[in-house]
This record gives C-alpha cells, structure tokens and sequence, in this order.
C-alpha cells in the first residue's frame, strides 16, 4: 500500500536518554511504515544544545510558529549533576521554558483512559482535563540569595520616568529573595484559551488561584478571567450549557477530590505543572497523559508529560532490558499528525492517526503493557503479559 502523504511539515524535536530510544523506535515501528514523514528536525538533545550555545532550541519554536504544529521528545533541563555529567558551559534554560516562553498559550493536559485501569480515586468516572498557564511566574523568575542583613526593595521604572517602590522585607539576617512577573496580555490569552477549549469540548471549566493572600498578583489573574468570561463567553457558555466557576486554589482541590471528573481545570503555571502530575498518576501514570501546548495565534506544540526517564536509560545502556511506557510519546505523535491533518484536510492522516491511538488503547486493554501499568490493571478474562519497551510497541504494531 502507498504510505500516506502531506505537504507542509511538522516540527519535530528529538530529545534525551530513554524518551530518545522510544523516539526512534515509534518512527520506526509505527509511523515510517504507513506515513511518508515530512518533518523539519531539530535535534534538542543535551549534546546538541550545548554545542550551538542553545541556539538550536530557538530555531525549534521559530519554525514551530512557522509551521504551526510541532512535536517535542522529552528534554533534560540540566541542573548541577548534569553540567557535571555532560561537561556543559552553562546550565542551560529548561527547553520547555524557551519554547513556552516564545511561543505564549496554554498547556492542556488530558489522562489517557483505558478500558482496565481505574483510577486511584475512585470516584473520577471521566477525565480531568488540566489547562497549564506556560509564561512566567516562578519559571521567569529572578532569585537572590541575601547573604547578610539587609533590606529588600520592589522597584518599578515606568517608560515614562515615573518610578515605584515598596518594601518586600527586612532582612535581619541571610536568607532568600525571588521576583516574579506576569502580563494582561498572556494572562488575557491564557483565560481565551481555556473558554476555547471548554467550548470546543463541551465541558465546565474550573480556574483557581489564591487571590486572597496574593490581592494585586492572583487577583489579576481573577479578574481577567471574570471580565473576559462576562464579556465574550457567558452567553456562548449558558448556550452550550456548561459553566465557569472561580474558586480558591485549596477549595477547588478538595472539591476535585470529591468530583466525578469531566470537566477542565484551568491552572497558573506552578499550579497547573504540579496538579497535572498528581492527576496523572491518580488516572494511572504519567505516561498516559497528553499534553498540547495552544498558543494564542493557532500554533500546537504536542510532547510527553513526563521526563526522559534517566533511570530506565541507564538499564537500557547497560543492555538490560526495560519497560518503558511510550504512550504518551505515541500520542504526542498521533496528536501532531491529526493536527496536520486537519490542516491540509487529509482524511487519511487524521484516520491513521486515529488507527495508532486506537490501537495502543486495545494493546493495552488486552493485557499487553508496559510493567507501570501492570499493577493498575485489572479486566475479567483478560491475563496480563507485561512487555519490554520495544515489545510493547511490536504489539501496537500488529494490531495497527
Ligand atoms: P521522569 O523522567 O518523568 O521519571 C520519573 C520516574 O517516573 C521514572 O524513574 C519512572 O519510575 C516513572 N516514569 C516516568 N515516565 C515513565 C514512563 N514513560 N514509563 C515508565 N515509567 C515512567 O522524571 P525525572 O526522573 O524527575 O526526570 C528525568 C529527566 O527528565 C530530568 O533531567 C528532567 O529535567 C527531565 N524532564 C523533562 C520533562 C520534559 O521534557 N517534558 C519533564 C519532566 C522532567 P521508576 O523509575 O519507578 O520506573
Ligand atoms: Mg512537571
């Protein structure tokens, strides 16, 4: 049979240790054989982003705006032990950062649901969808470390010469210092997205901060939020008959606790990396989670949630065999193609792409899974056969 075709191409970025093997092998195994893959290829493995001074990471997004669909392998964000370990001139930005950071939007994350595996909480009948704010805050911060009494200055200089200043704190003593920033326009952007996406898929949308200790940063956030939702969204919202409720980050958890699920939960940046781990592991793993970056201006990043799974690789160098779970790398592929698909209108793609989601989902439900999995499933007739991480997807191929 002709392998499918399409005419613009996808952003595909390569990344480090086991989440790179698994990269390769799911080209090799499951798409080169049944789509001709037009990619434009960035190689943001550690090694390369170290000898184009990162530079490499940039070109990534420029062509991801460029093209408008990109699909991103786990990269390592080096900390101490890695300068160390790959002989690095700098501790170089987490990549996701960078590209998150140039390219604006919202990070929706979905869990992968499989006829089999229940969820922790038991009461979560359908999925919770988590939508990530991906600038600022925290991950654009500026830290100083106070190393004697001193006292501590927010100062604002205006355009226009004006200044403002407040006192953070007295330090009588050492200690640490962070600043933190946001702008209307990303949070502007972010609150679009998520009534967007709401819209699109017919679901309540929750949003959460702590607008009562933080009453000028949070409440930004709330306010956005309530004025855009008041003046664009709530007839679209009462017409699709789905809400949007603000409440306080620590209410809205222990109330998530309690739901049935089905419904989006919209995030600041912190909040949103921290709650989509714990949701992804109450739904099964964090390997079966999507992950898509939405950017204001139509461009759609697909990647894994999770990292490039150091221990695993290690094995994996050794020569022993290891059981690593690629769905989610799987779908950030068939996610990227069904994406491109529909873009250029090609059935084919988007059907394929359907096919390879389809497919993992029955590989798994017939007892064929990586050992993550193994002791969270449980289906009357069905004998569990744990694979290795090349298996698995020799399993996938088979049924596709
Ligand atoms: P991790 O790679 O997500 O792995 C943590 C542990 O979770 C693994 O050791 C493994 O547990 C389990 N796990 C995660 N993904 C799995 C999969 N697909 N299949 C089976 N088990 C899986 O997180 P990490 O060890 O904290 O970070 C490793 C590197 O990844 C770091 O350099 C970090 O910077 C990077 N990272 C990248 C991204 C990204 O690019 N999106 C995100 C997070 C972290 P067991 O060992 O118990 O089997
Ligand atoms: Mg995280």
């Amino acid at each position: 049979m002709a392998k499918i075709r399409y005419s613009t191409p996808i952003v595909e970025m390569q990344g480090d240790e086991m989440t790179r093997v698994l990269w390769d092998w799911i080209k090799e195994i499951l798409i080169a054989p049944h789509v001709e893959l037009n990619t434009d290829f960035y190689d943001l493995g550690l090694e390369n982003r170290e000898k184009t001074a990162d530079a490499v990471t940039l070109q990534a997004a420029e062509a991801i705006k460029k093209y408008h669909v990109g699909v991103k392998c786990a990269t390592i964000t080096p900390n101490a032990q890695r300068v160390e370990e790959y002989k690095l001139s700098k501790m170089w930005l987490s990549p996701n950062g960078t590209i998150r950071a140039a390219l604006d939007g919202t990070v929706f994350r979905a869990p992968i649901l499989v006829d089999g595996i229940k969820p922790y909480v038991p009461g979560w009948i359908k999925p919770i969808t988590i939508a990530r704010h991906a600038y600022g805050d925290v991950y654009r911060n500026s830290e100083i470390r106070v190393d004697g009494k001193a006292t501590a200055m927010l100062t604002v200089n205006y355009a226009d010469g004006r200044t403002e200043s407040k006192k953070i704190a007295d330090f009588p003593s050492p200690g640490v210092l962070q600043g933190i920033h946001n702008l209307d326009s990303s949070i502007s952007s972010f609150a679009r997205s998520c009534f967007n996406y709401a819209l699109a898929t017919g679901q309540d949308l929750w949003f959460a901060t702590k607008d009562t200790i933080s009453k000028i940063y949070d409440h930004r956030f709330k306010d956005v939020f309530n004025d855009i939702f008041a003046q664009e969204y709530k007839d679209k919202f009462e017409k699709a008959g789905i809400k949007y409720e603000y409440t306080l980050i620590d209410d809205s958890v222990a109330r998530l606790m309690r739901s049935q699920g089905g419904f989006i939960w919209a995030l600041k940046n912190y909040d949103g990396d921290v709650m989509s781990d714990m949701v992804a592991t109450a739904f099964g793993s964090l390997a079966m989670m999507t992950s898509v970056l939405v950017s204001p201006d139509g461009n759609y990043e697909f990647e894994a949630a999770h990292g490039t799974v150091t221990r695993h690789y290690y094995k994996h160098l050794k020569g022993e065999e290891t059981s690593t779970n690629s769905v989610a790398t799987i779908f950030a592929w068939s996610g990227a193609l069904k994406k491109r698909g529909e873009s250029e209108n090609n059935s084919a793609l988007i059907d394929f792409a359907s096919r390879l989601e389809k497919a993992t989902l029955d590989t798994i439900s017939a007892g064929f899974m990586t050992k993550d999995l193994v002791s969270l499933f449980s289906k009357e007739g069905v004998t569990v056969v744990p694979q290795s991480s090349r298996g698995f997807l020799e399993k996938i191929a088979q049924k596709l």
